[in-house]
């Protein structure tokens, strides 16, 4: 049994980053407005995220670390098929199997919060704790108990790094949520959550990159496009400064990011590029995002529609009086 934990494990919680995803969903799940993320040594000693969502009851805590498909891989068939089935209901579990985990929570119904403590899959019992309504999760040694996994890290600042890019991607799809990031004790930046996504890119990618942003929207049939990109000579543009989302979920993707530098094609300098944030919103059957849960590959059923749609979009920005 504890094997087959560990290997699911594997599967959801991959690094620091997966981590803090996983813990992100959550929050917001639970209703949150304002989330605060800290790590420490890139998130291998500590990953702490706090919340004022609804919290968890006291008697669900231990049912909510319950991993639910575990009992259903048995053979290697099975594991092969894991990530068609997705990882509901077992990042909590998952991560609770390989690290030091402290849950205190507080639901609006509750006189005092929860105390909460699971290492390695071992629980203790609930104690009571002191915080307002919302959830505070602290993750500490990551792979504490699985050094083959701890030696496929990176060095601690890269796994930083990762967490940070991460937090950002967040960020930037929920301006309606206040995100407050701090990294190695060191605040990084607040987003106001005024749901405008023009004052999250301020906050996350920084005032140079941001001031002179122009807005894209544009639908076709059962697809719209919408975001932000960066003037045509902007010298703060760059591939790394492209954010493409599919459904609200940050993806890395070959033909959005094709037509947008296609439209930009003539008015870059040479060897630049655009920068920018696009948020594409169409039908779920028509994109395949399940490649792999963990991963931002997304596979398109009609490749070529997407391809129009984005570089008429950003070719209509451009054509903007202004720019
Ligand atoms: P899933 O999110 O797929 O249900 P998880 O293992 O991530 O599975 O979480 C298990 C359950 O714990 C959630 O369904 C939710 O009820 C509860 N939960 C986890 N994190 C939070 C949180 N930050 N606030 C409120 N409830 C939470
Ligand atoms: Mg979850």
């Amino acid at each position: 049994k504890h094997t087959a934990e560990l290997i699911a494990a594997g599967e959801v919680v991959e690094r620091p980053a997966s981590v803090v995803k996983e813990l992100l969903e959550n929050a917001i799940d639970a209703g949150a407005s304002q989330i605060t993320v800290s790590i420490e040594s890139g998130g291998v000693r500590l990953i702490e995220i706090s919340d004022n969502g609804t919290g968890i009851e006291a008697k669900y805590i231990p049912t909510a670390f319950i991993r639910h498909a575990t009992s259903k891989i048995r053979t290697e068939d099975d594991l092969n098929s894991i990530h068609t089935l997705g990882f509901r209901g077992e990042a909590l579990a998952s991560i609770a199997s390989v690290a030091r985990v402290e849950l205190l929570t507080r639901t609006e119904a509750d006189e005092c919060a929860s105390l909460y403590r699971i290492e390695g899959g071992e629980e203790q019992p609930i104690e009571p704790g002191a915080r307002g309504v919302g959830t505070t999760i602290r993750v500490r040694d990551l792979f504490f108990n699985t050094p083959a996994r701890m030696k496929f890290l990176k060095k601690d600042s890269s796994e930083g790094t990762f967490v940070a890019d991460l937090v950002g991607h967040v960020a930037l799809s929920h301006p309606e949520v206040s995100f407050k990031f701090l990294r190695e004790g060191k605040l990084q930046y607040v987003t106001p959550g005024d749901g405008q996504l023009r004052s999250a890119a301020y906050a996350v990618l920084g005032r140079e990159f941001s001031r002179d942003l122009m807005e894209v929207d544009n639908r076709e049939g059962v697809y719209r496009v919408w975001g932000l990109i960066t003037q045509p000579r902007s010298c703060r543009a760059s591939r790394s400064m492209q954010y493409f989302y599919i459904n609200g979920r940050y993806v890395r993707n070959r033909t959005m990011m094709a037509g947008m530098e296609m439209a930009f094609k003539g008015t870059m300098m040479q060897g630049k590029f655009p920068g920018g944030i696009l948020l594409l919103e169409m039908p779920a059957d028509l994109v395949d995002v399940n490649v792999h849960p963990a991963k931002t590959e997304v596979r398109f059923a009609r490749e070529n529609d997407i391809f129009d749609l984005v570089y008429h979009a950003v070719k209509l920005a451009l054509s903007q009086p202004g720019t």
